[in-house]
């Protein structure tokens, strides 16, 4: 996807601070960051949004959690708490029409949605 901003981030085009990367997924802060640590899982895979899954994916987003996971300890948000998000369609939120799970921590969030 030649206009998108994401893609254009895996392929090096846009610098990021990136914080993981492998083969199949990479994740980099936030540029507008809404917590203390805020960071993107995105597959380099192009996908819209969750709206555009196909089963194939499937692997690929369990994969996104699990690396969540580890980031979230890496980030040492792991043991007070962290929220995974994923906004889809505009309605939502969802600005990058390229699918990315939200990782937020390091505040207290519980008196919000
Ligand atoms: P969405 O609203 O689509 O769920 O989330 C898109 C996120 O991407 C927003 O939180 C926004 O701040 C972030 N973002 C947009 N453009 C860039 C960019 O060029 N670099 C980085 N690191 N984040 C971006
Ligand atoms: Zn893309």
């Amino acid at each position: 996807m030649s206009d998108c901003i994401f893609c254009k981030i895996i392929q090096g085009e846009i610098p990021s601070a990136k914080v993981y990367e492998d083969d199949s997924l990479v994740a980099f802060r936030d540029i507008q960051p809404a917590a203390p640590t805020h960071i993107l899982i995105v597959p380099k895979k192009h996908i819209d949004s969750v709206n555009a899954l196909a089963p194939e994916d499937e692997a690929l987003i369990g994969k996104m959690f699990s690396v969540a996971k580890e980031i979230a300890a890496q980030e040492s948000v792991a043991e007070k708490g962290y929220r995974l998000v994923v906004n889809t369609g505009a309605e939502a939120g969802q600005t990058v029409f390229h699918v990315h799970l939200h990782l937020l921590g390091g505040r207290d969030m519980r008196a919000l949605i």
